[in-house]
């Protein structure tokens, strides 16, 4: 790590204790915290891939993802609202985004000024994402958006939505997807969905009624729509990955501490052998994670063509790291860490959609197959 890298982490960290621990309670009660994304983007913290010029951080991979660790060890949803509008969106309109985007949109998203949200899954479909239904027509010079979208991060709260929507036959799949950055407006209907962790992240359905774009409105080609949400997904992959390594790494914190501390028997739990070997699986977890996250992030930031590989890699291992050292971080605490006063409590909710969303983990073994089939075989 540089000293450069270590500073960021050690200015996430102040960010943390000061501005996002004492939200917690707001957010666990279904408040979206408007302010911390602001400040996050004020901070160069949002969207660190995008250059200072456009309102992000110019940073590199290695530095985002020390910095959706961080965040994700104190709020999985805050990491998960930052790593969506920052990668999948912010440095997608930047790499894939025409002038007016890039000028007149990004540097808002980019800086926190503007919520966005990625919105792909609908009822139908989310493994099957080139499987969607919403539709846009041309008519006229207009394109007209019509469908319902599922599960959408920010969704509740977004001022620009990057919607993916069929401009073709449904059985051309992937290749007739076009996807649209397109303002909120009364067209747009968002109705909250209520989950079982992620609370603050305004997760909702979003309904696009007879809504209008034009051709500056798509980001990047006519029927390319699937290279956009591509392109965002794979550089999410990496960010579940190290959102599950904060979540891992966390847990086996709390329980470690909690363990030195805690009586039974007469003695600290610590010092029972189970309690010792749990402790010990945890870390050999967090750091397995850890070792594939980095490794991908400096693959991405070397040009290696196998980060694609090693971004699935880490987001299975990082997924299974958080489900794994938060349930087991709730069992060393006992009540105390079922009850709301833990934090491992929120953590464990948390970890279990990391295996689910931007790719279920068995979507992401198919596609680690297909590649190492391609590769290796
Ligand atoms: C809290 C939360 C936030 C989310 N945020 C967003 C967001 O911001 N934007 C967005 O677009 N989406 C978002 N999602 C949606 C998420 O990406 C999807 O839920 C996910 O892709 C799975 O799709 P599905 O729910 O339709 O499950 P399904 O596709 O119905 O899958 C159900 C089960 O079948 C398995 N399965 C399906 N196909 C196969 C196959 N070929 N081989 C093996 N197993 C298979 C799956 O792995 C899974 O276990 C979010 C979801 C949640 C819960």
């Amino acid at each position: 790590m540089s000293a450069e890298i270590q500073l960021i982490r050690k200015t996430v960290r102040e960010f943390v204790d000061s501005a996002v621990l004492p939200q917690i309670k707001k957010m666990e009660a279904g408040e979206y915290p408007r302010d911390l994304v602001k400040k996050l983007g004020e901070l160069g913290l949002l969207a660190p891939l995008v250059p200072a010029e456009y309102g992000g951080g110019s940073a590199d991979t290695l530095t985002q993802v020390v910095i959706i660790e961080e965040l994700a060890r104190a709020s999985p949803a805050l990491a998960t609202i930052a790593e969506i509008q920052g990668s999948m969106i912010a440095h997608n309109i930047y790499e894939l985004g025409n002038k007016r985007q890039k000028e007149e949109i990004l540097p808002k998203i980019a800086a926190g000024d503007y919520v966005a949200a990625f919105a792909l899954s609908e009822p139908c479909c989310g493994s099957d994402a080139a499987a969607i239904e919403t539709r846009a027509e041309k008519v006229g010079r207009e394109w007209v958006l019509n469908g319902t979208k599922m599960w959408i991060t920010s969704g509740l709260h977004a001022d620009y939505y990057l919607v993916f929507a069929r401009t073709g036959p449904r059985e051309a799949r992937h290749r007739a997807i076009t996807s649209f950055l397109i303002p909120r407006s009364s067209c747009i209907e968002a109705t909250p969905i209520e989950v079982m962790g992620m609370h603050g992240s305004g997760t909702a359905e979003v309904k696009f009624n007879n809504c209008r774009a034009g051709d500056d409105d798509v980001v990047g080609e006519v029927n390319g729509g699937w290279r956009v949400a591509m392109n965002g997904i794979n550089l999410g992959r990496l960010n579940v990955g190290a959102l599950g390594l904060g979540i891992a790494e966390e847990s086996f914190i709390q329980a470690f501490k909690y363990a030195k501390k805690r009586v039974a028997f007469g003695r600290p739990i610590s010092e029972f052998q189970i309690i010792q070997h749990y402790l010990a699986e945890m870390y050999i977890k967090a750091e397995a994670a850890r070792s594939v996250v980095y490794t991908a992030a400096k693959m991405r930031d070397g040009g290696d063509p196998q980060f694609v590989l090693y971004a699935q890699a880490a987001k299975v291992l990082g997924s299974r790291a958080a489900v794994e050292n938060s349930r087991l971080a709730v069992q060393i605490m006992g009540g105390f860490g079922y009850s709301k006063d833990a934090h491992v409590e929120m953590l464990y909710r948390d970890a279990k959609v990391t295996e689910i969303y931007e790719g279920t983990n068995e979507i992401i073994l198919n596609t680690l197959f297909k590649f190492l089939d391609r590769e290796v075989g």
